[in-house]
């Protein structure tokens, strides 16, 4: 079988990191969840105050502190799960809270920011044998994947899955305000200007709504045992 890049895009909240996780584990490929690098830069900006009172960004400083910004995926040793860097600290619950949701959409509309981030994801999958999951990954990290596939489910059930999973974290969180917030950022990622979210001609389209996760898990392995062959 030969290694190869699995490219996983789709709408926010639809399981596709939970899918790209357990499949990069499955087959013994690395796992790059590129969300989680937009997330980091927004939480930075946060963190050096880079919003203005009224939610603007304040561009030019970003763009010359982006060379400051580093961000690094390493495996926890217990857990074996892969966990977000930035510079140096581990970010990895901080970026998944409402607020940073709130302000990435924005900030991962950015010209430099994407290319940046872009040109460092690319240079993950150099070696192939990497599963990445994002929103532009099939059409623009990696337009030469040989596996890519497209996921979405209902807006209802993208809300209550995320719901459940921040719960579970112990935040204290809103249906309303969680469905509001992944529709607004779908809006915001198919309309930006640079790389929006769209399926590639070349992706299989996956409709998770009413699948369990072992009837999806049974389904990709068998996606990639066909692309891996081809
Ligand atoms: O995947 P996740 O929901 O964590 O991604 C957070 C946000 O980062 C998305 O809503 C989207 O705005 C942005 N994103 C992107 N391109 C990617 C991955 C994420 O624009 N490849």
């Amino acid at each position: 079988m030969k290694k190869i890049i699995i490219a996983i895009d789709g709408f926010s909240s639809c399981g596709k990191s939970t899918m790209a996780k357990d499949l990069a584990k499955a087959i013994g490929y690395i796992y790059i969840d590129s969300g989680a690098m937009y997330r980091a830069v927004t939480l930075y900006c946060i963190e050096h105050h880079l919003f203005e009172a009224d939610g603007k960004i304040k561009e030019d400083i970003l763009k010359h502190e982006l060379q400051n910004i580093r961000i690094q995926f390493q495996t926890d040793p217990e857990s074996k799960r892969s966990v977000t860097y930035l510079n140096g600290t581990n970010v990895e619950e901080r970026i998944r809270m409402l607020d940073v949701s709130s302000l990435v959409s924005p900030i991962a509309a950015l010209g430099f920011v994407r290319e940046a981030l872009v040109r460092q994801q690319q240079e993950m999958g150099k070696r192939k044998g990497i599963v990445m999951d994002g929103r532009d990954i099939g059409t623009t990290v990696f337009p030469n994947a040989e596996l890519k596939i497209f996921v979405t489910a209902s807006p209802e059930i993208r809300a209550k899955r995320r719901f459940d999973e921040l719960k579970a974290k112990g935040q204290t969180v809103n249906l309303e305000e969680i469905k509001q917030n992944i529709e607004q950022r779908d809006h915001i990622d198919q309309t930006r200007t640079v790389s929006p979210l769209q399926r590639a001609n070349d992706a299989i389209l996956l409709d998770n709504s009413h699948l369990t996760i072992e009837e999806q898990r049974n389904w990709l392995i068998k996606q990639y045992q066909k692309a891996a062959n081809a």
